[in-house]
């Protein structure tokens, strides 16, 4: 391929001479969405090949926390006591969501304990326990925590708060759901699914109405084309293709850390849009340099450049991020007193300094005169009373930072450590089945996970869990839906 924002040029299928192989459902990308769409397709009777550009499983979901957003009332939620039900979730998800496709909402929340139940026989269990700290990600094994702004206003008010990011039992931030990556190559292989490791899809084959027929691999040495009645694209998103990103997700573009697998590279996307697909969502990324834990943090006030507040800082981390992504130069500060600040230091937001007054700190973070110290007095004042007219953050975060020396944190891009990935990709149905500008099918085509939209579709709503839990739902969806085209037909 020339260039990495090149889109490659359908192959017809009328023109190809010989076949590697016949199957009725290729599967690109064996990360847990593939993985997925993959296991339900095959369990549906469907001849499946599953084609990994890497040569191992994994991709971005074996470096992922593990963290699945499921609820409505899981085993592990009702043996914690925690009360959910499919209705409340349903309403949390349409309200974070920024254009919420109602449809998938809906069954995602409905089918959300069946879901986990697949998960859990896959052959692991969720560990029966709750972490109930503000944290990014619990220090142990237990099997579930909040990880969204489900306590939130406006989000708290909308819906019953319930946690629902379910860890898989790996301790550690990094790595979780690489242990279901093994389940499912293990359930691969007991369904008889053929897995071609470092076998690269390169383009996609087309019948002359435009229906997609099949796929173009190479891998060392070789390269070959398959036919298939489907082809799920489920080759993640974009985040390692630096000329993609600075087109479309420029604050990525810039300073953070990118996460993501080598093979990241957007094209899954470009596969699709040379048939057409919509791509959605491509200016949004997640990107987060959490300010928490310790709690004690989200006791401080954020201001931006002009000493202003603009978002409640017990926000989910990623939440406070978009915010401030949106503020003037993306600059933010966190003031914290001393009775709250970080006995450690949190490498992810450097501390600036230390003052004795919260004028010289003003003076020093060359914010306009006066505007800092009135949002401090104002916060202060009402946090003695529990209050936050101004932004609702919850009571159990409201001290007064009223005892100095007071220390000032630097939440800037560019000086704090953000790191993120993007969330644009391929528009789907309920079912996986790609969709045109449009909304019109794409025969043969389907696409899940990060290179499909879905569920999570910008940084201030995002919930820890949302994309492995809807890479696999919506995978398993497009596995049993491409499956059900065959075994009709037979
Ligand atoms: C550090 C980190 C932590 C995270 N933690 C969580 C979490 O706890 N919970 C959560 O929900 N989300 C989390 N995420 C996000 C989540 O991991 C990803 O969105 C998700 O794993 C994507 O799954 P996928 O199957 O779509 O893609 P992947 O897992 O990336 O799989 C795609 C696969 O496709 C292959 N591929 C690419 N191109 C081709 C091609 N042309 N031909 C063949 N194969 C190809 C790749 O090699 C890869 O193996 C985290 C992300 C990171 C980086």
């Amino acid at each position: 391929m020339a260039t990495s924002t090149e889109i490659p040029e359908t192959v017809a299928l009328e023109s190809v001479t010989e076949f590697s192989d016949e199957v009725d459902v290729v599967v690109i990308g064996f990360g847990i969405a593939g993985g997925c769409a993959a296991a339900e397709a095959a369990a549906n009777g469907a001849r499946v090949l599953l084609i990994e550009r890497a040569a191992a499983a994994g991709g971005t979901t074996s470096l992922s926390g593990g963290f699945f957003y499921l609820g409505g009332g899981t085993a592990v939620q009702k043996a914690t006591g925690q009360d959910d039900s499919p209705e409340e979730m349903e309403k949390y998800l349409t309200a974070v969501s920024i254009d919420p496709e109602v449809d998938k909402i809906h069954a995602y929340c409905v089918d959300s304990v069946d879901h986990f139940n697949w998960l859990e026989g896959l052959g692991f269990t969720f560990e029966r326990s709750f972490y109930p700290e503000k944290a990014v990600i619990q220090p142990g094994t237990e099997g579930l925590m909040f990880t969204g702004n489900e306590k939130v206003w406006p989000f708290k008010d909308q819906a019953v708060p319930a946690p629902r990011g379910h860890k898989v039992p790996v301790p550690g931030e990094t790595g979780g759901a690489s242990l279901v990556i093994d389940l499912l190559v293990k359930r691969l292989g007991e369904l008889g699914v053929e897995v071609r490791y470092e076998t690269g899809a390169r383009q996609l084959v087309v019948d002359s109405d435009g229906t997609v027929a099949g796929v173009t691999w190479k891998k060392p040495g070789e390269e070959g084309v398959i036919r298939a009645t489907s082809v799920i694209i489920a080759a993640g998103g974009f985040v390692m293709n630096p000329e993609m990103v600075a087109e479309h997700t420029p604050h990525l573009a810039e300073k953070p850390f990118v996460l993501g697998n080598t093979y990241d590279d957007g094209l899954g996307l470009r596969m699709g849009r040379s048939v057409g697909a919509e791509l959605k969502y491509m200016d949004k990324a997640f990107i987060t340099a959490p300010i928490y834990p310790p709690a004690s943090m989200v006791m401080g006030v954020i201001v931006n450049k002009f000493g202003e507040r603009f978002v409640t800082e017990d926000s989910y981390h990623a939440r406070t991020s978009g915010f401030i992504m949106e503020q003037p130069d993306s600059a933010a500060f966190l003031i914290v007193d001393e009775s709250h600040m970080n006995p450690k230091q949190n490498y992810l937001i450097p501390l600036i300094d230390g003052w004795e007054t919260i004028e010289e700190m003003e003076r020093d973070l060359g914010i306009p005169e006066g505007k800092l110290q009135a949002t401090m007095a104002r916060y202060n004042e009402n946090a003695a009373k529990k209050e936050d007219p101004d932004f609702h953050k919850a009571a159990e975060f409201l001290e007064p930072q009223d005892k100095g020396p007071w220390a000032a944190y630097d939440l800037s891009l560019g000086k704090a450590m953000y790191a993120g990935f993007t969330m644009g990709g391929m528009a789907t149905s309920l079912d996986g089945e790609v969709l045109d500008e449009s909304g019109s099918v794409i025969k043969g085509l389907y696409a899940a996970g990060a290179s499909a939209t879905n569920i999570a579709q910008d940084c201030k709503g995002y919930c820890s869990g949302t994309q492995l839990g809807e890479g696999s739902y919506f995978g398993r969806r497009a596995g049993r839906h491409a499956a059900a085209k065959v075994t009709s037909r037979a």
